[in-house]
């Protein structure tokens, strides 16, 4: 065999761990990952502040809402006796046990951050621009590039008339830890998904007036369905859903809004259960819209000093904090827009992770940069372990060529 090929991963989180591993596997691959925290685990690594840099973060009380058999990896289950669904501390641990058992870490560079990836001149080799803990900058060559540095990369706020005149506190979510700064307060949380439906239960019912604004109707879905299944394994694996009649079927079975009238909430989710629909999986939301815990509100219209505007013309007046979990927006900073957009502005990514506008796509490989209905993590794999092999293959075939 000749020499192994340099694999460059980016990022040390679930997607740049079992893309370390998936390289070792196919021998002939030498995998080097840069982490540009001291630690890995990625997003699992809570900071009670964003890290320099930080897209997505963890707020303290939060629950895994995918399920300990989905949310994986497919050789390492979660011990026995950890529950269906784990607190940040258990995922965090499950990803440091993974590490150790395959003596992964050993392959991390950590506190280096890459700032930038492009061809060296003749095109043959990609060029890392890399910064240290100390901001001294270095180059280095690989062979090959695996980008795992998160789909949720940069945060989105959308813009509203008369935002910047508002003058209460403004956060999006990725800078929420816990109700303790808002005890007292008037707040709204805008946007349904998941994030918002977790973050306005988790400050419902500790003194603060909590509303939550949401421009489409969402299904409120529990964890766990009533025949005692995770929602996860009931909806996303193929053995369950084997036509879209019994998707239907199985989402009304664990639907709160079967339980309770997203009407009667004014959630406008007059339709209910069609396949496609937006879901918030969240346990304990439809108890506190119920208890008037949670007041829903229709989407934002504008801003002013203190207050805001509803579309239906509903206005909040003294609203001491906004948190706005409007999301991200697709970003992969460290590479050029060109590899992946054409001139219109459409992504090319083929399987979501060779962008099609390279020259030569198959040697760069976005790992895990993909929204999942479901869990992320059985995503990652698969696609590192397709990308690794791929890798594989071109080095084969130019063996062959010799
Ligand atoms: C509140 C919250 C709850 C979630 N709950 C779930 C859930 O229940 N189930 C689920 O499947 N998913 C959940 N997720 C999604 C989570 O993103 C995935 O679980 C997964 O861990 C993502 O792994 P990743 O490796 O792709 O990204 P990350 O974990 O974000 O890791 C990316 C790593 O890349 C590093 N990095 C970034 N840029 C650079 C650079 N230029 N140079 C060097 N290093 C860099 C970062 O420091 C980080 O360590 C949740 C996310 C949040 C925010």
């Amino acid at each position: 065999m000749a020499a192994k090929k340099r694999v460059a991963i980016v990022g040390a989180g679930v997607a740049g761990l079992v893309s370390i591993k998936s390289c070792l596997e196919e021998n002939g691959l030498e995998p080097t990952c840069f982490e540009r925290h001291d630690k890995l685990g990625g997003v699992w690594n809570y900071s009670p502040e964003l890290r320099p840099g930080q897209g997505s973060a963890l707020y303290d009380s939060v629950v895994s809402n995918t399920s300990k058999e989905m949310m994986t990896f497919s050789d390492f289950p979660y011990p026995k006796e950890n529950p269906q669904f784990n607190d940040r501390r258990s995922v965090l641990r499950h990803i440091q046990n993974y590490a150790e058992y395959f003596n992964l870490e050993k392959h991390i560079r950590f506190n280096t951050n890459v700032i930038d990836v492009q061809r060296n001149n003749n095109g043959k080799y990609w060029k890392l621009q890399i910064k240290d803990k100390d901001d001294k900058l270095s180059t280095e060559e690989f062979d090959y590039v695996m980008i795992c540095t998160s789909v949720y990369n940069r945060p989105f706020i959308p813009s509203y008339p008369g935002l910047g005149n508002y003058r209460g506190t403004k956060i999006h979510a990725n800078k929420y830890r816990e109700p303790k700064r808002f005890l007292g307060q008037k707040v709204i949380v805008v946007g349904g998904h998941m994030s918002g439906g977790e973050i306005a239960t988790d400050l419902a019912g500790s003194g603060i007036e909590v509303h939550i604004s949401m421009r489409h109707d969402s299904m409120i879905l529990p964890r766990m369905c009533r025949d005692g299944r995770p929602f996860d394994i009931a909806l996303f694996t193929r053995s369950s859903i084997k036509s879209p009649s019994k998707l239907t079927a199985t989402l009304e079975k664990m639907s709160h809004t079967k339980m309770s009238d997203h009407k009667e909430f004014d959630l406008q989710g007059s339709e209910l259960y069609p396949v496609g629909k937006r879901m918030t999986i969240c346990d304990d939301m439809a108890e506190r819209l119920a208890r008037g815990q949670i007041k829903p509100m229709g989407g934002i219209k504008e801003f002013h000093e203190s207050g805001v505007v509803f579309d239906d013309g509903t206005t909040l007046e003294n609203v001491d904090a906004v948190i706005f979990a409007t999301g991200y927006e697709f970003a992969v900073p460290i590479i050029d827009d060109s590899w992946i957009f054409d001139k219109s502005g459409n992504a090319g990514i083929y399987k979501y992770i060779f962008p099609v506008h390279l020259e030569d796509p198959e040697k760069l490989a976005l790992i895990n940069i993909v929204h999942t209905a479901g869990a992320h993590w059985p995503v990652a794999e698969l696609q590192s372990r397709i990308a690794a092999r791929v890798l594989l293959e071109i080095l084969l075939y130019q063996i062959k060529k010799r």
